[in-house]
């Protein structure tokens, strides 16, 4: 039910971002796919999507650390319906001791950047007459943990702009939604694992029982799938009236 339409998903060579956007390619989307990379693994993925799903996908290399990046990369993939801020990185260390460029690059990548994409990204929907942002947030957009000094309050940030966001865009086709997913395994998840070992001195096996998966009552990792369905079930029609707010995809994390 995408077909016709272009979804822009930053960060999007690995993990959520391309769990989310195989399923708008799944629903028929035309993709923009992004990272600061530049590889043939990365053009590679591109074509693999796009003969899988048989939709047009492209690969636009930026840097959602830098604001100029972030612009050019709505600029360049000359239409915009569906704008998904993904691209995120975590570094974990207490307050005192929190490393200021990781503090500098958490601020820009996480959160920042959702700024930027939107600011170019809105005039382009209102001129289509439609659009979704979906940005994804956090667990940690609505609570927080100790040593993610930077990703919580980024995550906490963009549950806000993506508010204003469906304020701004409230009397048109346009809705603005956060997906707050708990523990999912992507790569930014597995190389915690090897910290939280040493930290808890524990097992892999238990840092995942014990530590991670001991905030999602579930007891279970939320998939790429999952979160990617959420994105597609916010770009139906069911969801036109849904704008301004959070779905969480945690297991049951923040209702403990
Ligand atoms: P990941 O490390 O697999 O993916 C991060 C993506 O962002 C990658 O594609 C990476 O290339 C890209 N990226 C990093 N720095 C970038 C930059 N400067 N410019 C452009 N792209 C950049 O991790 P993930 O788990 O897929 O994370 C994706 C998003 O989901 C992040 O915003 C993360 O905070 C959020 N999230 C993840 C989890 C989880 O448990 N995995 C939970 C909640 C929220």
């Amino acid at each position: 039910f995408l077909g016709g339409k272009t979804a822009i998903v930053t960060g999007s060579n690995s993990g959520i971002g391309l769990g989310v956007a195989t399923e708008l390619a799944k629903a028929g989307a035309d993709l923009v796919l992004n990272s600061f990379t530049d590889s043939p693994d990365d053009h590679a993925l591109a074509e693999k999507l796009a003969s899988e799903h048989g939709v047009h996908v492209r690969y636009i290399q930026a840097d959602m650390s830098k604001a100029e990046d972030c612009r050019a990369l709505i600029e360049m993939a000359g239409a915009c319906d569906i704008l998904v801020n993904n691209a995120g990185i975590q570094h974990v260390a207490p307050i005192p001791e929190f490393p200021v460029e990781k503090w500098d690059a958490i601020i820009a990548i996480n959160l920042s950047s959702a700024f930027h994409t939107t600011a170019v990204a809105l005039p382009i929907m209102r001129k289509a007459g439609w659009g979704r942002v979906i940005n994804i947030a956090s667990a940690h957009g609505l609570t927080a943990s100790p040593f993610k000094a930077a990703y919580v309050a980024a995550k906490h940030g963009i549950v806000g702009l993506t508010k204003v966001t469906a304020l701004e865009t409230a009397h048109e086709a346009i809705t603005a939604n956060a997906i707050c997913p708990g523990y999912v395994l992507t790569p930014i998840v597995e190389k915690q694992i090897p910290d939280q070992m040493k930290a808890n001195n524990m097992s892999r096996e238990d840092v995942i029982a014990k530590v991670m998966l001991q905030r999602q009552p579930s007891g279970q990792f939320a998939t790429v799938e999952q979160v990617g369905g959420t994105a597609v079930f916010l770009c139906s029609q069911a969801a036109d009236q849904i704008t301004g707010t959070t779905i969480s995809v945690d297991g049951g994390w923040t209702a403990l």
